[in-house]
C-alpha cells in the first residue's frame, strides 16, 4: 500500500485510523491496461489528482479546463469538456500514470496551498477567491480544516467539562470525532443498537442514496471505493460503522439508550439528561453541553386513518420495515409517492401479487440514467491506484452541485406561469417533463396522473432512471390518486367509495420534520418548554442555537436543509464546526453558560424567511416536509453553501449572553 500522507505527521496523528481512506496500491498494470482504465475515468478529477502528484502544469492547461455549464435537470458528463479536450486529457493522463508507475508509485507529498489553489481554480473555472477556503476544506487538503484548532488540555486543563451527543448517525459521528480530536470528554447516546441513524433505520427494499455518493461522505473520512455513485443502504451503513471504528469512537457510544428529556440546571450550569437505559430503567446524567444530532427525518409520520387499528393485514412505516415481512405473492398498498415510495415500489413490484400506490402529489424527477449503475471497472481501478483521486472526485461532485440548482428554483417577480416560478425554473420544468413524457407515450392516463402541478424544487426532487414509471405500468400495478377515506377490514376505501383489498400497507408517508427534537422534552432557562415556545414552528440561530437554551447545539437543525445544492452531511459538519468552536470559546474564556441573544436569532430568522420566499418551496402551497403546519419553510436553507460555511466556521461570542464559571 502507498500511504498518501507522507507529510504532516501532526495531521496523521489527528486522523488516526482514518488514514486508511487515503491508501492506494502501487501500480503494476501494463500501459494497455492503464489506457483501458482511463477510458472509464472522470477526467476533470483525474487531471487534478495527477497534477497534484506530478506537479505537471500541462495537466491543468487552459484548453483542458472543464467548462462546467450551469446545472440543468441532468449533469453533463466530463464537465462538458469537448471531444478534443477529452482525447488530449486521456493521452496526458496515460503518460502521467505510466511515468508514476515507472517511478515506483511513490507516496506523494501534499503540495503547498498555492499549488492546490491552482488546481482548484482549474477545476472550478470561476470559483472566486472567497470560495477557495470552503473548497479546500471539502478537499481536506492541505489539512483537515474541520478539526478543532485547540485541545482541551491546553485551554482548560483542570476543568471538569463533558459533552453529550444525542444520536450516532452521520452527524453524531462527525460531532464525536471532532470532540475526540479536541480532547473533550464526551458520551454519545444512541437509541438503536448500532450507529447509522436514518441509514440504520431505513432498511426497506431498494433503499439507497439519491445524492452522489462521494460528495455524500464525511470530509474527514473520504472513502475511495464506493461501488456505486448512489450506493445502497447497506454500503452507507457499513461506511458509518467503519468510520466509527477507525476513529475509535465506539467506546464512547451507549447503544440502546434513549435520551427522553433535557433540563437546564441554572445553578450548576449543566444539562440534566433523562435517560431510558437499554434495560428500560431510568437514570439521569449531567453534561456541561449537549450536541443534538437526532436528525431531521427520524420520527415517522403516519396519517390518522379511520379504521387503521382494525386492519386485518400488516401495516408499518417505510422506516420500520419489519425484518420478517415477506411481500411475495401478497397484495400490497404503498401510501405516498415521495423518495421512499419511489425506491420501494420498483424493488417489490416483481414479487407482489398486486401493487396499489396511493399518491396525493406526484414527485418531480431529475433524469439520472446512471442512477443504479456500478462505478465502471476502469474508474474503480483508478480510485484504487491514483493517490487522492477519490478526494478530487468527491471535490468535483461537491463543486458541480455546490450551488447546483439554486438558480433553477428562483422566484421571478413578474413571471406568469401556472406552475413554474421563473425562467430557469420553467427550463427545469420542461426538461423534467420531456423526460417523463418520453417514458409515457403509451400511457396518457399515467402521464396525466404523474404530471406535477407545482413548481420544481418545491419539494424533494427524485432521481429518475425510468424504474418508477416502468413499475407503475405493470399490469398488476395501479396508481390511485383518489383520496383515502378509511380502512375497512382488509380494504382501503377511497373517497369514491371503491374498496382496494390488500394484505399489507406500507406507509411511505414521510417524517415529522418540523417537530424538531420530538419526542424529547426540553426545558431551558426559567422552566421554558422548548416545544411550547416553538408552538410548532421550530427556529434557531444558524439552525444551531436557541435563546433560553444555553450550551445546547443542534446539527441538521431548523432551516439548515440544503435541498437543491449540497447534502445534509455538509450542513451537519458546518453545525458541528460551530458547536466545537463555541465549546472551545467556553473553555478558553472560562464561561459556564453561553446563551444565544434574541436579537441575532430574530434577525437571522427574518433574513432566512425573506429569502425562502424567493425560492419555489417558499411560495408553492404544495405539502412537503420543507414547510411546517403554519406554512413557513422551517427546514430549508435558501442561501448558498458558501454562506452557511462562512457563518458556521467560528462562534462569535458577541451573539451570546455569557456567564462566567464561578
Ligand atoms: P416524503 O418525501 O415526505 O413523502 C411522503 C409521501 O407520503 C408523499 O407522497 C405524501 O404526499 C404522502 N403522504 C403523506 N401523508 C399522506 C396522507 N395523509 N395521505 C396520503 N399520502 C400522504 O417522505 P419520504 O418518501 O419518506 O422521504 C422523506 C425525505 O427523506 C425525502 O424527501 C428525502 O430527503 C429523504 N429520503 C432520502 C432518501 C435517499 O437519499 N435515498 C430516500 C428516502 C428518503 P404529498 O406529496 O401529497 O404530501
Amino acid at each position: 500500500m502507498v500511504a498518501a500522507w507522507r507529510a504532516m505527521p501532526d495531521e496523521r496523528e489527528a486522523q488516526g485510523g482514518l488514514r486508511k481512506y487515503d491508501e492506494v496500491s502501487p501500480i503494476t498494470a501494463s500501459r494497455e491496461e492503464i489506457e483501458q482504465a482511463v477510458q472509464d475515468a472522470d477526467l476533470p478529477a483525474l487531471l487534478a489528482a495527477l497534477a497534484m502528484i506530478t506537479a505537471d502544469e500541462t495537466l491543468i492547461a487552459d484548453d483542458l479546463r472543464p467548462p462546467t455549464p450551469p446545472m440543468g435537470a441532468s449533469i453533463k458528463g466530463q464537465g462538458g469538456m469537448s471531444d478534443e479536450a477529452q482525447a488530449k486529457a486521456r493521452s496526458l493522463a496515460v503518460r502521467a500514470i505510466v511515468a508514476y508507475r515507472d517511478r515506483g508509485s511513490p507516496s506523494p507529498e501534499v503540495p503547498d496551498a498555492a499549488w492546490l489553489n491552482r488546481i482548484m481554480r482549474f477545476m472550478t473555472k470561476d470559483a472566486g477567491d472567497d470560495y477557495l477556503p470552503l473548497l479546500s476544506s471539502e478537499l481536506g487538503l492541505p489539512r483537515d480544516m474541520g478539526a478543532p484548532d485547540w485541545r482541551k488540555e491546553d485551554l482548560a486543563p483542570g476543568r471538569d467539562f463533558s459533552v453529550a451527543v444525542i444520536g450516532a448517525g452521520l452527524s453524531g459521528v462527525a460531532a464525536a470525532h471532532r470532540l475526540s480530536q479536541s480532547g473533550v470528554s464526551f458520551t454519545v447516546f444512541e437509541r438503536s443498537e448500532d450507529v447509522g441513524g436514518v441509514w440504520w433505520a431505513n432498511r426497506y427494499p431498494g433503499c439507497r442514496l439519491d445524492t452522489p455518493n462521494f460528495a455524500y461522505s464525511l470530509s474527514f473520512a473520504q472513502r475511495q471505493d464506493w461501488p456505486q455513485q448512489f450506493s445502497r443502504q447497506s454500503e452507507i451503513q457499513s461506511y458509518i460503522a467503519e468510520v466509527t471504528r477507525l476513529a475509535h469512537l465506539r467506546p464512547h457510544i451507549r447503544f440502546g439508550v434513549e435520551v427522553t428529556g433535557l433540563t437546564w440546571d441554572e445553578a450548576a450550569a449543566v444539562w440534566r439528561l433523562s435517560i431510558r437505559e437499554a434495560d428500560g430503567s431510568r437514570s439521569e446524567r449531567r453534561f456541561n453541553a449537549v450536541i443534538s444530532a437526532v436528525g431531521q427525518l427520524s420520527q415517522p409520520s403516519i396519517p390518522e386513518i379511520e379504521g387503521l387499528d382494525g386492519f386485518k393485514g400488516r401495516w408499518f412505516h417505510s422506516a420500520q420495515w419489519p425484518a420478517d415481512i415477506d411481500v411475495k405473492g401478497k397484495r400490497v398498498a404503498v401510501i405516498g409517492a415521495g423518495a421512499s415510495a419511489y425506491q420501494i415500489v420498483p424493488s417489490i413490484v416483481d414479487e407482489v401479487d398486486a401493487l396499489r400506490v396511493f399518491q396525493r402529489n406526484p414527485p418531480w424527477m431529475l433524469p439520472t440514467p446512471t442512477y443504479h449503475d456500478d462505478i465502471k471497472p476502469g474508474m474503480a481501478w483508478l480510485l484504487r491506484h491514483i493517490p487522492y483521486y477519490g478526494r478530487w472526485f468527491r471535490f468535483w461532485q461537491f463543486w458541480i452541485a455546490a450551488e447546483g440548482r439554486l438558480p433553477s428554483v428562483q422566484v421571478e417577480k413578474d413571471w406568469k406561469h401556472p406552475v413554474s416560478v421563473g425562467r430557469a425554473n420553467e427550463r427545469l420544468r420542461q426538461e423534467c417533463m420531456a423526460h417523463l413524457e418520453a417514458q409515457l407515450t403509451d400511457r396518457p392516463d399515467l402521464l396525466e396522473k404523474l404530471t406535477p402541478n407545482y413548481p420544481p424544487g418545491a419539494k424533494r426532487m427524485l432521481r429518475d432512471n425510468g424504474v418508477w414509471t416502468a413499475a407503475l405500468k405493470r399490469p398488476h400495478a395501479q396508481l390511485i390518486t383518489e383520496p383515502l377515506a378509511r380502512i375497512e377490514g382488509d380494504a382501503i376505501v377511497t373517497a369514491d367509495g371503491e374498496r382496494h383489498e390488500v394484505d399489507v400497507i406500507v406507509f411511505a408517508t414521510g417524517f415529522l420534520a418540523s417537530d424538531y427534537l420530538h419526542p424529547m422534552k426540553v426545558i431551558g432557562r426559567e422552566g421554558r418548554d422548548l416545544h411550547e415556545w416553538w408552538a410548532g414552528d421550530c427556529r434557531a440561530y444558524l439552525g444551531v442555537v436557541i435563546p433560553g437554551f444555553p450550551n445546547l447545539f443542534m446539527s441538521c437543525g431548523p432551516n439548515t436543509g440544503v435541498v437543491v445544492n449540497g447534502s445534509a452531511i455538509f450542513s451537519a459538519e458546518c453545525a458541528v464546526k460551530y458547536a466545537t468552536s463555541a465549546i472551545g470559546e467556553m473553555l478558553a474564556k472560562g464561561y459556564s453558560a453561553i446563551d444565544c441573544r434574541m436579537e441575532p436569532f430574530e434577525a437571522f430568522n427574518r433574513r432566512v424567511d425573506a429569502e425562502n420566499l424567493t425560492k419555489s418551496w417558499g411560495v408553492a402551497t404544495v405539502s412537503s416536509w420543507y414547510r411546517n403546519a403554519a406554512g413557513r419553510a422551517s427546514q430549508t436553507w435558501p442561501f448558498s453553501l458558501l454562506e452557511y460555511w462562512r457563518v458556521t466556521q467560528s462562534a462569535d461570542m458577541g451573539d451570546f449572553v455569557l456567564t462566567k464559571a464561578g
